[in-house]
């Protein structure tokens, strides 16, 4: 969310169309005016290989295409933005059999129906535990396969939540998707989902992911979000203020950027990363060689710092911006500013409060909340 949340009128409709260009496929059409459309925008689930769900991620707002299919396909889902015309998305099925259909089937109430992502209620599905690696004493990589009949690509920053019930009560935990730093692998090749994960044992997730076996389930959701990565391509100063597991939505941010920055694309990137002791630094090897090779200034400030550490200490507050972030001089420097604060609600909201005091306003920050 951006620190301000202005309420914003809904915009217009999507238009839906489709064709059968053989017996044996069948093509959809979504016509959006988005000319920045990616995969990435665009999730896809078909239920039962009869009714499916497409939703579109545009600005903020979530576009729903839903529809009882006429007949059975198969959970081959193919999914691209047409180059002739942009903003157009086309949607490639297989029939199960092999017949020209006399309609597309039934429209679902919420057909073309559009919410803004906060109101959104996200699509669950089963997601396969494949792989879980220690990254800290408290902390894991979790990477979860995604079911043949979803098609999921989440944006920079976007989050899925995790379901499970317990005693008849469902817990659900929201996750930024993440996956390993200086390594923004193409997430379209493999559909699987990347997770950092800190285990609390005073809470209840957490006990229950430590104890899922590989090769088990566990409801996950479609992704939800509203961080734009765009607007980081046309700034100069990416500040990064990050506490505990906030740093998870600037992993790939920092991915994103140093891929930027091999083609020379000139940019100050600071990352200002607050923990309690040494011991809970988030990848900490990762982001020591990636300031070595001058890329990012990685700044770490730890509130309960052991007797060995020289480094910075203590909470979030002015002196310590005033010290570390550039000082602002210019209206040209917010307009070329982009600030992403991330952390426990407590930290993020003073963030917030100190940034604005050291001259940054709501067009430059970001506030990543789940
Ligand atoms: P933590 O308890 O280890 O604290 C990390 C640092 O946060 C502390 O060292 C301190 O500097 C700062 N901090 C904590 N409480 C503070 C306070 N009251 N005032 C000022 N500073 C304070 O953090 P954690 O256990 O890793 O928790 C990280 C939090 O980030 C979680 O609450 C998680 O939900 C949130 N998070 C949100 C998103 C998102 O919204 N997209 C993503 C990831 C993490």
């Amino acid at each position: 969310e951006t620190a301000s949340t202005k309420p914003k009128s809904l915009p217009p409709r999507l238009r839906f169309d489709f064709r059968q260009p053989d017996s044996k496929s069948l093509k959809l059409f979504i016509y959006t005016t988005y000319l920045t459309l990616t995969t990435e925008n665009i999730f896809v689930h078909i239920e039962n290989s009869k009714k499916i769900s497409i939703l579109v991620f545009i600005d903020g707002f979530v576009h729903t295409i839903a529809i009882e299919l006429f007949e059975l396909v198969t959970n081959d889902i193919t999914v691209h933005i047409s180059t002739n015309s942009r903003g157009q998305i086309e949607i490639d099925l297989k029939k199960q059999n092999d017949q020209i259909w006399k309609t597309i089937g039934k429209f679902a109430s919420n057909h073309l129906s559009v919410c803004p992502v906060q109101d959104f209620e996200p699509i669950y599905f089963m997601a396969t535990l494949i792989k879980r690696s220690p990254v800290t004493h408290d902390s894991d990589w979790y990477t979860f396969s995604l079911p043949s009949n979803i098609f999921m690509l989440p944006p920079i920053g976007y989050h899925i939540r995790l379901r499970q019930s317990k005693d008849g009560i469902l817990i659900v935990k929201p996750y930024t998707v993440v996956n390993k730093l200086n390594n923004e692998q193409n997430l379209s090749s493999d559909q699987t989902i990347e997770l950092l994960i800190k285990h609390y044992t005073d809470r209840t997730m957490t006990p229950m992911l430590q104890k899922l076996n590989i090769g088990d389930t566990i409801e996950m959701s479609s992704f939800e979000g509203t961080f734009d990565y765009t607007k980081i391509n046309t700034c100069k100063t990416l500040i990064l203020v990050a506490a505990g597991t906030g740093l998870t939505p600037m992993i790939r941010i920092i991915n994103y950027v140093i891929k930027q920055t091999e083609n020379q694309v000139d940019m100050n990137v600071i990352l200002l990363f607050f923990n309690k002791t040494q011991d809970d630094i988030l990848c900490g090897e990762e982001l020591q060689t990636i300031s070595k090779q001058n890329k990012i200034i990685v700044h770490d400030i730890l509130s309960r710092p052991g007797p060995e550490w020289t480094g910075e200490t203590g909470y979030i507050r002015g002196e310590l911006l005033h010290r570390l972030l550039p000082s602002i001089s210019s209206t040209t420097n917010v307009t070329e500013t982009l600030v992403c604060v991330c952390g426990p609600t407590p930290f993020s909201k003073l963030a917030i409060d100190l940034l604005k005091e050291h001259g940054y306003n709501d067009n430059c920050l970001h506030l990543f909340l789940a």
